[in-house]
């Protein structure tokens, strides 16, 4: 891990950056949205009065501390909520541009991360992001590159601990786990398993679909309204979909099992039948959806 420079924000200014003692239970993952280094976010975020603050800012050459790690920052636009009175902010710097500075940023402050996770016994469940909290697309770049992809990040240096033990028990039951990005609330809805219930809210359209299942790959499509076939993705190393834009096709498939689902649509409010295809030429029952309706639901299970 690269070094860590203290440069905590004077006790004088605790009443305004960091009030309240706080006992972390979580950390808080943010993209600066600007092309500032490390050190200049920090001392720009000491230097003013504002009731902005944050525990790390992580570049590509450093990882520089701000707040002690028992008080609280203002960052995650919960007010008095568990991300700014319990969370541990980390800010990645440089993600306006992005670019190989960014990376390496990223890969610095996994290596933060990981840090944390083991400093205070935490699972990987502890890795939160601002998104999570507040209705802001932040931290923007990474979400953009995939969210699933850094949490593997993390993971990759927690060491063996995390290693997933092989699945000795054949008698588990095949799970599709999901769920859909609400273009209304603006959030990823909760996940799915099967057809225990459906992923969306009748009314509200589906832009992105992110799935995985307990046995196997999942591989999954959206076609985008107006638009065309997104590229395929598989598991949750992305998801497929664009924000803030209605999909009108979807397939699935699994290396595992034979899996059929089927779609709503928001304005003729009815689901379609099932298909258990994956293929754009829909007379082959190739994919869910009748393209230039909107769709608001999903539903998906082993066939
Ligand atoms: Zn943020």
């Amino acid at each position: 891990m690269v070094e860590i420079v203290k440069k905590i924000v004077s006790s004088s200014k605790y009443n305004i950056k960091c009030p309240y003692k706080m006992t972390p239970t979580r950390i808080v993952v943010h993209n600066t949205a600007n092309d500032a280094s490390a050190l200049n976010e920090i001392s720009y975020m000491n230097s003013n009065n504002n009731e902005t603050s944050y525990h790390y800012a992580v570049d590509d050459k450093m990882i520089v501390q701000g707040l002690p790690l028992d008080r609280n920052g203002w960052h995650a636009g919960d007010g008095n909520g568990k991300g700014n009175r319990e969370g541990i902010a980390i800010e990645i710097c440089y993600s306006k541009s992005g670019g190989s500075k960014f990376d390496k940023a990223e890969e610095n402050a996994a290596d933060l991360i990981a840090y944390l996770l083991k400093k205070y016994g935490w699972g990987i469940n502890k890795v939160t992001k601002h998104q999570d909290y507040a209705k802001k697309y932040c931290p923007h770049r990474t979400l953009d590159k995939g969210w699933d992809r850094f949490i593997k990040m993390v993971e990759s240096r927690l060491g063996s601990t995390s290693t997933k033990q092989p699945n000795t028990s054949k008698s588990t039951t095949f799970k599709v786990i999901y769920q859909t990005w609400d273009d209304v609330k603006n959030k990823w809805l909760p996940n799915v398993i099967n057809d225990s219930d459906y992923a969306g809210i009748f009314g509200h359209d589906v832009c992105c679909v992110y799935a995985n299942a307990n046995e196997g790959d999942i591989y999954y499509k959206v076609h985008v309204k107006g638009g065309k076939w997104l590229p395929e993705v598989k598991n949750r190393n992305d998801y497929a979909g664009l924000y803030n834009k209605p999909i009108d096709g979807f397939m699935i498939k699994s290396s595992a099992k034979k899996l059929k689902y089927r779609v709503h649509l928001r304005r003729s409010k009815k689901w379609l039948s099932w298909v258990t295809g994956y293929s754009t030429i829909d007379s082959n029952n190739g994919f869910a959806g009748i393209l230039g309706q909107e769709i608001d639901a999903i539903q998906i299970k082993e066939a």
